[in-house]
């Protein structure tokens, strides 16, 4: 049995420099280095930039014996391996890619002692083949990367992952790490009992970006909102442009590039040599704007990103966390830009309507989308808000749009009222259910077709919301979707009283709207006050 204890004798530091060229551990690195290298159990929370690689490459190094990696992402596990293999580590991976020659090189490789680190996917080892395999050989200490993955609450659960708390029993003597980049105080705990690491020390980076100024704006013109933002960018800033579809993907690059600005398109459907020249460009050159699919970003290591926008809805906190996480990894000032409005909410509901999975899948995914749209709402400051999310404490930042420019709040009880008490009418008299633009045609008088042929005129909240604008009353529906004062049902959204209705209606809740401003490409906001 290999001692806990056991090292080559090597000092991690001088390991750091020779084999990776760093002069000095970063943040919390040399602590977690010398905890693993003393063979004691660690989770290491950090955010994506933060040099988690480090943390289980250098103990590999120093202790006898393989360390064993397990990864999720195949791309990012070539991309590791074939970097260490340049700085003279012996490296290697076991996946699905491979052929059984090269598979059976590998593994010989491993059982001669002649492996510094071997990464594998975690569906490997749900089988009985790679475990016999690595329990024949020596390994040094086993790292389990993007270990929220275990979390069957979290976005991204795999159920491979459950398997891996089994690697306790199987290899007592061997240092076990989990990391991730994302995770919430329940799946921090959540993947601590499941990958049982009940010993474990636990490091908490921070997840504060403080140089990444956080700005959501109400969407309206989304296309127009966007350009306007990028021009407002100093001059060759390299971003990245989220969307949802692959549709809007290419039709927003085309219309960024008919306005001059240097945009390339990256989703899954494109042809492979053109998603590796576009990526090439995107990494090599100044001042080219990626509009992509969240397909892309996982893995790619380019520090001097100025600027992150998001035109569609992320689903979840923690994606939005990821994908804008991807700005400013050089430290240099950089925006998160996001437009955000009803039909982003529609959509998503419709989305995790339409998923396939039971009950409880949905009402999570349904969980994940309210902390994101608290987050679009919110009135306090942004990062304030995300950083709790994270299960971390923070004062307002000054660096986010609503702490850099307060928004107006009014009182939206009277509009809510009027709102719900439409939907509950026509539900009640007439069993039926409309969307946001037929309700609001009704609130506010409007003579159209539809609301003649309907004899909607005769509802008796008809034209009590004249007071307030079409976009006024979309921003209001957007709020309220957002608080579950109503909810958006069914393939074309049409609206319900939701769970916090109730209380409106009986006048007992407050209603606290937020006062959108929309200037011009909503990029800028004169301060009001
Ligand atoms: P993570 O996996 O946490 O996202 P990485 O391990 O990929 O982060 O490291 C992020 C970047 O920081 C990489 O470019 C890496 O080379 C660099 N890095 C990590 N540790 C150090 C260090 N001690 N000194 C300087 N650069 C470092
Ligand atoms: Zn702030």
């Amino acid at each position: 049995v290999t001692p806990r204890t056991e090292h080559t004798g090597k000092d991690p530091r001088a390991v750091l420099k020779e084999v990776f060229g760093y002069d000095d551990f970063r943040g919390d690195q040399a602590d977690i280095v010398a905890r693993v290298i003393a063979g004691g159990d660690a989770v290491v929370l950090m955010p994506t930039g933060g040099g988690k690689s480090i943390t289980y490459q250098v103990p590999a190094l120093v202790r006898p014996g393989t360390g064993l990696v397990i990864s999720p992402l195949i791309a990012l596990m070539h991309d590791q391996v074939d970097a260490l293999i340049a700085n003279g580590v012996r490296a290697a991976y076991l996946n699905s890619t491979q052929s059984p020659t090269e598979r059976a090189g590998v593994e010989q490789a491993f059982l001669a002692g002649e492996l510094d680190l071997l990464y594998v996917a975690p569906e490997r080892l749900s089988g009985a083949a790679t475990t016999q395999l690595l329990q024949r050989g020596r390994l040094s200490v086993i790292a389990i990367d993007e270990a929220h993955c275990v979390s069957q609450w979290g976005h991204d659960f795999r159920p491979d992952y459950l398997a891996l708390g089994d690697l306790a029993e199987r290899f007592p003597d061997v240092p076990r790490m989990a990391l991730t980049a994302t995770a919430t105080r329940a799946t921090h705990q959540e993947l601590t009992e499941r990958l049982r690491l009940p010993a474990a020390r636990h490091f908490v980076a921070s997840f504060d970006r403080p140089n990444i100024q956080y700005r959501i704006v109400p969407k309206v013109d989304p296309r127009r909102q966007l350009l306007d933002f990028v021009r407002a960018q100093p001059a060759a800033s390299a971003g990245i442009v989220y969307a949802l579809s692959r549709k809007s993907v290419e039709q927003t690059a085309e219309y960024l590039r008919t306005q001059g600005v240097d945009a390339l398109p990256y989703h899954a459907g494109l042809d492979a040599a053109i998603r590796a020249r576009n990526q090439g460009r995107f990494l090599r050159e100044d001042g080219v704007v990626m509009v992509a699919t969240i397909a892309f970003g996982m893995g790619i290591d380019k520090p001097d990103v100025r600027f992150v926008a998001h035109i569609d809805l992320p689903k979840s906190v923690e994606g939005y966390y990821q994908e804008t996480g991807r700005a400013g990894r050089d430290g240099e000032p950089a925006v998160a830009w996001m437009a955000y409005g009803l039909g982003d909410v529609v959509q998503q509901r419709r989305l995790i309507d339409q998923s396939p999975g039971d009950r409880a899948y949905k009402m999570r995914l349904g969980q994940h989308l309210d902390a994101m749209l608290a987050l679009c709402e919110t009135v306090s400051c942004r990062r304030q808000n995300l950083l709790n999310y994270f299960g971390q404490e923070s004062g307002p930042c000054g660096n986010c749009d609503t702490c850099l420019d307060t928004p107006d709040t009014w009182d939206g009880l009277v509009p809510a009222q009027k709102l719900l008490s439409t939907i509950v009418r026509l539900q009640r008299e007439r069993g039926q259910a409309f969307g946001a633009g037929h309700l609001i045609d009704i609130l506010r008088g409007a003579s159209t077709d539809r609301i003649r042929q309907q004899g909607h005129d005769k509802v008796a909240t008809y034209g009590l919301g004249a007071d307030l604008s079409d976009q006024d009353w979309r921003s209001v529906i957007r709020q309220l979707l957002a608080r579950g004062v109503i909810v958006a049902q069914g393939e074309y959204g049409v609206l319900a009283v939701g769970e916090e209705g109730a209380a409106v209606l009986r006048g007992e809740a407050a209603v606290p709207l937020r006062r959108d401003v929309l200037g011009r490409g909503g990029a800028t906001r004169a301060k009001a006050s």
